[in-house]
């Protein structure tokens, strides 16, 4: 009788198409819960570092003097705490896993250099924060003064 249900199960399984995928030959298939790596919309980073502080597995480092942003995909646990704390929401976690490789590989992005119109642009904001802080800074020095006079 068990090997008649051994027989039975061997010849089944014999016939059945495999419950594994031939990766990385055969693409997975990503659903929207899949936790894959982390991307960084590198243009909008501050380099405030939080990532890096906050990282468990230290797998980021962050340089705000290169203006650089390096992550050791390797030592990722995709925990999210990384993606849920940057203050410029530029960490997504990406569905897709990172590529098999025979080295493990560690990647840096640096900030793109400006166009000239992004340069404008962010020098006439600069001039006016300034001068809002500037014009802010001069109506307290007035009031300041005013109250010391009373
Ligand atoms: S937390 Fe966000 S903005 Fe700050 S360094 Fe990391 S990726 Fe850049
Ligand atoms: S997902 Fe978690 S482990 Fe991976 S880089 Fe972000 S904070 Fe570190």
């Amino acid at each position: 009788m068990g090997s008649f249900h051994l027989t039975k199960m061997s010849l089944r399984n014999f016939f059945k198409k495999p419950a594994t995928k031939m990766y990385p030959v055969v693409a997975p298939t990503y659903t929207k819960m899949s936790k894959g790596h982390v991307a960084n919309e590198i243009k909008d980073c501050i380099f405030c570092g939080i990532c890096e502080n906050r990282c468990p597995t230290h797998a980021i480092t962050v340089s705000k003097e290169d203006e650089t942003w390096t992550i050791d995909n390797f030592s990722c646990i995709q925990c999210i705490t990384c993606v849920r704390n940057c203050p410029k929401k530029c960490l997504t976690m990406e569905p897709d896993y990172t590529k098999a490789a025979a080295q493990k590989s560690i990647i840096t992005l640096k900030k793109p250099e400006l166009t000239p119109e992004e340069r404008a642009a962010k020098e006439a904001a600069d001039k006016e924060k300034a001068a809002r802080i500037a014009a802010a800074k001069a109506a307290k020095a007035a009031r300041d003064a005013e109250a010391a006079a009373q």
